[in-house]
């Protein structure tokens, strides 16, 4: 086996945004709209990965034929660089995205990369555009790493090229207003994945096809979508972009429960952190079936006393209401509530290491 040079070259743009340009894009933050100053890139071809680079953020050149274009052979990850007490830059567990990311690849048919390729990538970007990493409470740089089939050829097939890069954007406090729990829409109508479909791969498809639903739920006046099961459309699966869980009560000591990976949802590494962080609370957890019309009844009979969304964007939302067709019930009078609240305080103080992260989840750069 050939070994990789992770060692990206790094070719510097020759027209950054100014100190006082970057600082006031950083005053009021646009998620998803404002890039830092570099990108990286790796192409693969020949069966190899070729020299990973580092250079000026902008514009890619595909052919017209690239069979992304054509046939969706795409998938990306997500994950964030914190600034630590120390002035320092630390990335969330980026093993678990590399992880996932190389399953998505595998079922989208794409060639594997490298873990120093795809953490490398994260390092040498964030080294370079280390002065995009916000300092505010709530504030940090996503990471998000693609890959794209390039091979200029019309036949449905496996391409043969791929651009793999790594773009980065300054993220703002999620809810600048404070923490306000949003409202479902339980999707009987269209579904998010079906058995033995790319439900728990992050590729481009997936969300191509949630946003005719993600609109539905707004028509309803609902923030975002729940997906149920394909086949019963009965059983909760996740969310637009998180994974759910549902806190009850037993007594006095909460469990919190999430649906269990079917292989049709996306298994969410803000869902896996809280599973392992669960237990430091004195919670328990459980990872299984939720049919729609049980978890409702438990709702309504107080055996629910909260239900949240979890992922990396806004590390933890509690749901107020979930709707549907004949369906509407609030959840705790439609507020936050401790549980939720409390794996997020913990969540978030190890991320930004003001708590000790005696799991090492941290990366430092
Ligand atoms: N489900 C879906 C469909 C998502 O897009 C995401 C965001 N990646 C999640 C769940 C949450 O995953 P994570 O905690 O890894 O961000």
């Amino acid at each position: 086996m050939t070994t990789i040079d992770a060692t990206f070259q790094l070719h510097r743009s020759t027209s950054p945004l100014s100190d006082a340009e970057r600082a006031s894009r950083l005053q009021a933050i646009q998620f998803g709209r404002v890039f830092s100053d570099h990108m990286a890139q790796v192409t693969y071809r020949d069966g190899q990965w070729q020299e990973p680079t580092v250079k000026a953020y902008g514009p890619v050149a595909l052919d017209p034929a690239a069979s992304v274009l054509h046939y969706g052979q795409a998938i990306f990850e997500g994950f964030k660089a914190y600034r630590q007490p120390d002035d320092g830059i630390a990335l969330f567990r980026p093993e678990a995205n590399w992880e996932r990311f190389n399953r998505s690849a595998a079922r989208l048919a794409m060639p594997s990369i490298p873990k120093e390729l795809f953490i490398g990538a994260a390092e040498a970007l964030v080294a370079v555009d280390q002065a995009w990493v916000p300092h505010g409470a709530g504030e940090s740089l996503y990471l998000r790493p693609f890959m794209i089939a390039t091979d200029p050829f019309l036949g449905v097939r496996p391409s043969e090229q791929y651009l793999f890069m790594l773009i980065a954007s300054p993220a703002g406090e999620y809810f600048p207003q404070g923490l306000k729990p949003v409202s479902v829409w339980a999707s009987k109508e269209y579904v998010r994945a079906a058995p033995g479909g790319t439900g728990e791969a992050k590729c481009a498809g997936n969300y191509a096809a949630s946003l005719l639903a993600q609109a539905q739920a707004q028509q309803h006046g609902c923030d975002q979508v729940i997906w149920l099961d394909a086949i019963e459309r009965e059983v909760i699966e996740e969310m637009g972009g998180m994974n759910l869980f549902f806190v009850y009560r037993n007594g006095a000591a909460p469990v919190i429960v999430t649906p269990a990976l079917t292989g049709t949802l996306l298994p969410g590494i803000t869902r896996s952190t809280l599973l392992d962080l669960a237990a430091s609370l004195g919670y328990s957890s459980e990872e299984r079936r939720l049919p729609l019309t049980q978890v409702l009844a438990d709702i309504a009979s107080g055996a629910i006393s909260e239900v949240f969304a979890c992922g990396t964007a806004a590390v933890i939302t509690p749901v107020g209401l979930i709707k549907g067709h004949g369906i509407e019930q609030t959840i705790n009078n439609g507020e936050n509530g401790p549980v939720a609240l409390s794996l997020r305080t913990a969540l978030l103080g190890i991320q930004r290491g003001t708590l000790p992260d005696t799991h090492g989840w941290l990366h430092p750069v």
